[in-house]
């Protein structure tokens, strides 16, 4: 690698380290207001590397046996009607796409006690809760 490419991604590294939370937001909204270019770089990488992330969704399923269940469990129960999905955000009170927040961790007795949050939301909640309970949602 040249060493001008090779200084300018150390540079772009630092920014990003020093701006994670903003590039993070930035991301975010931008998803959230063009869900149509998010979908369509999606289905094309799906496209492109399937095997790559099939083999990626079933390690996750393995590592992560709790919280695939729990993700799974609230799906199908809004799916089926046994739980109503609220329309705004319980911390922000914005309406927006929502995920159900498992603020107690993803075991048994506590995997439906979920708050309903928007994904900026949801984002700084997982990270308050990896700094305060780090044996409850190890870090990714
Ligand atoms: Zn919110």
């Amino acid at each position: 690698m040249p060493e001008d490419v090779a200084k300018r991604n150390a540079n772009r590294r630092k920014r990003y380290a020093e701006n994670r939370e903003k590039f993070l937001a930035y991301l975010h909204k931008y998803r959230e207001l063009h869900p149509e270019v998010h979908q369509d770089i999606s289905s094309r990488y799906y496209g492109r590397n399937r095997a790559k992330v099939l083999k990626r969704t079933r390690e996750y399923k393995k590592f992560h046996k709790d919280r695939h269940y729990a993700h799974f469990l609230i799906g199908a129960m809004v799916y089926f009607g046994l739980i109503v999905k609220p329309t705004h955000c319980e911390n922000c009170g914005k309406e927006r796409r929502l995920q159900g927040h498992h603020h107690k961790g993803y075991s048994k007795e506590y995997v439906l006690d979920i708050v309903w949050l928007c994904v900026p939301c949801h984002v700084k909640a997982d990270a308050a809760m990896r700094d305060v309970l780090p044996e409850l949602l190890p870090a990714l």
